[in-house]
């Protein structure tokens, strides 16, 4: 049974590269009819907040990765890390480490005068035939893991291959602080083995982390998960994604009008590819998706893919969920009857020329509000004719028995010759007279749906 987690630390938003972390996480376990987990590491109790971790939950509901387990909390779980802390201790793969701050100082500043890296010089390290100090008084020790002290840490990556790290190079680690409170590396580990994790995937801001993690997970006799490490995301410069300058939280999508599925079809596609195949559904990926494609190297986000992705979600969506998604937003504009016509009618006439979900609801704001032409279509469609001629155009109009498109289209023509004019000098304005801008679809079509009594009336103003 395959096994796989998402582990956000709830302390900021849900970042965009979190949200591909945990989309890879999920996919990977629906593909082989796994579990997918939700734990939240929130054992740093000083950047650890309430709206982080709600950020985060409400921001998995809105992609819709749902997870199987969980939330599982790590501050719920202090007296399991405690209790395999003190196997480790018994077994002699942790130790007392009872040096003081003035020491580690001194260790620190004699390898900054040599110019070498600081290491603790495991003085406390109980190893075969070594005579410690004597404990002091006054000091809480802290617990270090005991790294061995040869040989090498080797995995298999899933997407960046072998890696290997001589084990020379690695810490004397503390796993458990002086107020006796467990570090990081150690309450992942003892989570992973609990939560029976067969597949580790995750940022490669965790490589440095692993070979630790390998290591006390074999002490705990543990078998140790496959990982795979998943590139970074850059911002469109090749740099790396800043709050600043960046859309990096999930939130920021959802307000800038991009469906979730659509979202997650880029994400998707970031590191990752099945032929030439750009739209795809969630199901489709499930079915597509290997480890062993995802791309080793860092990739670019691309915000006009995204859009254009999101175009044919647009159009690939059901009119009535659309339209329960940009009724807020055209409440924002002081819209709060949609029935005349019918918002997903609307959607349904004018969803092509949305690249968002913002867009489409100024698509639609017209057929509910007349809107204020702007000068410049004005001075280019409008001149001292055009109001006689458009009430002209109304008295045919109200003549109509029939009020479809084709019954309005039939009268562009002759009406037309008769004013001596050419199409586009009545199509223009009538847009802008009845809707109050000149960007919509066909016109015929606009007042069709819009109603008789409405197109006249708006006309009458006009
Ligand atoms: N909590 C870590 C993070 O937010 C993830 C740890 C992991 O996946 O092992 O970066």
């Amino acid at each position: 049974m395959i096994r796989t987690r998402f582990a956000p630390s709830p302390t900021g938003f849900l970042h965009i590269g979190g949200v591909r972390t945990a989309l890879f996480s999920w996919a990977f376990a629906r593909k082989h009819q796994g579990k997918f987990v939700l734990r939240i590491e929130d054992t740093d109790l000083e950047r650890s907040t309430a709206e982080s971790l709600k950020a985060i939950l409400d921001g998995m509901h809105w992609v819709g990765l749902d997870y199987d387990e969980g939330p599982f909390y790590q501050t719920k779980r202090f007296d399991r890390y405690a209790e395999v802390l003190q196997q480790l201790i018994t077994a002699g793969h942790a130790y007392y480490d009872f040096t003081s701050k003035e020491e580690l100082e001194a260790m620190r500043q004699e390898a900054e005068a040599k110019g070498e890296h600081f290491w603790y010089d495991r003085r406390w390290r109980p190893d075969l035939g070594k005579s410690l100090p004597s404990v002091p008084d006054g000091i809480q020790p802290v617990v270090r893991f005991k790294m061995p002290l040869q040989g090498e840490t080797t995995w298999n990556d899933l997407v960046k291959g072998k890696i290997s790290i001589a084990n020379q190079d690695l810490d004397d680690l503390i796993i458990a602080r002086a107020d006796g409170t467990p570090t990081y590396n150690f309450c992942v580990v003892v989570d992973d083995y609990d939560m029976g994790i067969t597949h580790v995937i995750r940022g490669d801001d965790h490589v440095n982390n692993t070979p630790k993690q390998i290591n006390i997970l074999l002490a705990m006799g543990a078998v140790v998960p496959e990982y795979a490490h998943l590139p970074m995301i850059l911002n469109e410069k090749g740099a790396k994604m800043s709050k600043r300058r960046d859309a990096v939280s999930v939130v920021e999508y959802d307000q800038q009008g991009i469906l979730p599925e659509a979202l997650l079809n880029y994400l998707a596609r970031l590191g990752w590819g099945h032929g030439d195949d750009e739209f795809f559904t969630m199901t489709q990926f499930i079915e597509w998706f290997d480890l062993k494609d995802v791309s080793p190297s860092a990739s670019r986000f691309d915000h006009e893919k995204l859009l254009w992705l999101n175009a044919q979600h647009i159009k690939a969506s059901d009119n009535n969920r659309l339209a329960t998604l940009i009724l807020p937003r055209l409440q924002q504009y002081g819209v709060s009857k949609v029935e005349q016509p019918a918002l997903n009618e609307v959607i349904a006439l004018v969803k092509d020329r949305a690249q968002d979900l913002n867009q489409l609801a100024d698509e639609c704001l017209y057929f509910y509000k007349k809107l204020t032409p702007t000068e410049q279509e004005l001075a280019k469609h409008w001149d001292a004719d055009t109001a006689a001629r458009m009430q002209r155009f109304a008295a045919l109009l109200q003549q109509l028995s029939q009020w479809d498109a084709e019954s309005i289209h039939a009268l562009f023509a002759p009406f037309c010759e008769a004013e001596k004019i050419k199409m586009g000098k009545l199509g223009m304005p009538l847009r802008l007279a009845v809707c109050g801008t000149g960007k919509t679809p066909s016109i015929d079509q606009v007042l069709a749906l819009m109603g008789k009594e409405e197109v006249l009336q708006r006309l009458q103003h006009s």
